[in-house]
């Protein structure tokens, strides 16, 4: 499964996926490259692979994203290489990516996307949210903030809709979507095989 989430900068879309992945042992987050500086406390490799404009180009030009966008004057791309290795190991992962990027996942995979977007209750909130951060300048938040409404106005190209009035209960949502969307028949290889020897049983005993 291929997990996208996405929100307008300080509706907490990081915070839940964190918990997601620290919840479920299967789920790998896609660590993304940028041309943005390290914000305090973030580490490359462990946040975002941080690299220089020209590195960026020489990578896109290879190929090596599975999609990039231009995203507050910076780019983002998610790495190709490490998506399939992760994905051949059957294992799911989780992008923490904007509306650009989650349409391109979902072209590029339709039947193994699952797209979430998280809503803030306000805008007050959401502006309150990113000042009480304080990872960015008032320059950097007001930019942010011009761009909430676009990337919220984009909620309708997402399979669900969590609001993130109450963490808890926003938590639940997304854990209850990833649970649901794990069981479904076709992600589940080991149903046929199990029902053919089920079927293939004696009533004999
Ligand atoms: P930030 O600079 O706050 O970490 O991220 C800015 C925006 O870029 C967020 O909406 C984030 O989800 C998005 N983003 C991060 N990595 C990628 C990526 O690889 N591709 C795309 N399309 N967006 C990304």
């Amino acid at each position: 499964m291929l997990l996208v989430i996405s929100s307008p900068s300080g509706a907490g879309k990081t915070t839940l996926a964190r918990r997601l992945l620290g919840d479920n042992a299967n789920l790998t987050l896609s660590i993304s490259a940028t041309t943005r500086a390290p914000r305090a406390g973030e580490r490359d490799g462990r946040e975002y692979h941080f690299v220089a404009p020209a590195v960026f180009e020489a990578m896109a030009g290879r190929g090596e994203f599975l999609e990039w966008a231009e995203v507050h004057e910076h780019r983002y791309g998610s790495p190709r290489a490490s998506i399939d290795a992760l994905l051949d190991h059957g294992r799911d992962v989780l992008f923490d990516i904007d509306w650009q990027g989650a349409g391109a996942i979902h072209q590029s995979a339709p039947a193994d996307t699952v797209r979430v977007f998280v809503l803030p209750p306000s805008m007050a909130d959401l502006a309150e949210r990113l000042h009480t951060r304080a990872q960015d300048s008032k320059d950097v938040i007001a930019r942010r903030l011009g761009r909430a409404k676009g990337e919220i106005a984009k909620w309708s190209q997402y399979d669900y809709v969590i609001l993130n009035d109450v963490f808890d209960r926003a938590y639940a949502e997304l854990q209850a979507i990833y649970r649901a969307e794990g069981l479904k028949r076709v992600r589940n290889r080991w149903i046929e095989p199990f029902v053919r020897d089920l079927l293939d049983q004696s009533l004999d005993d």
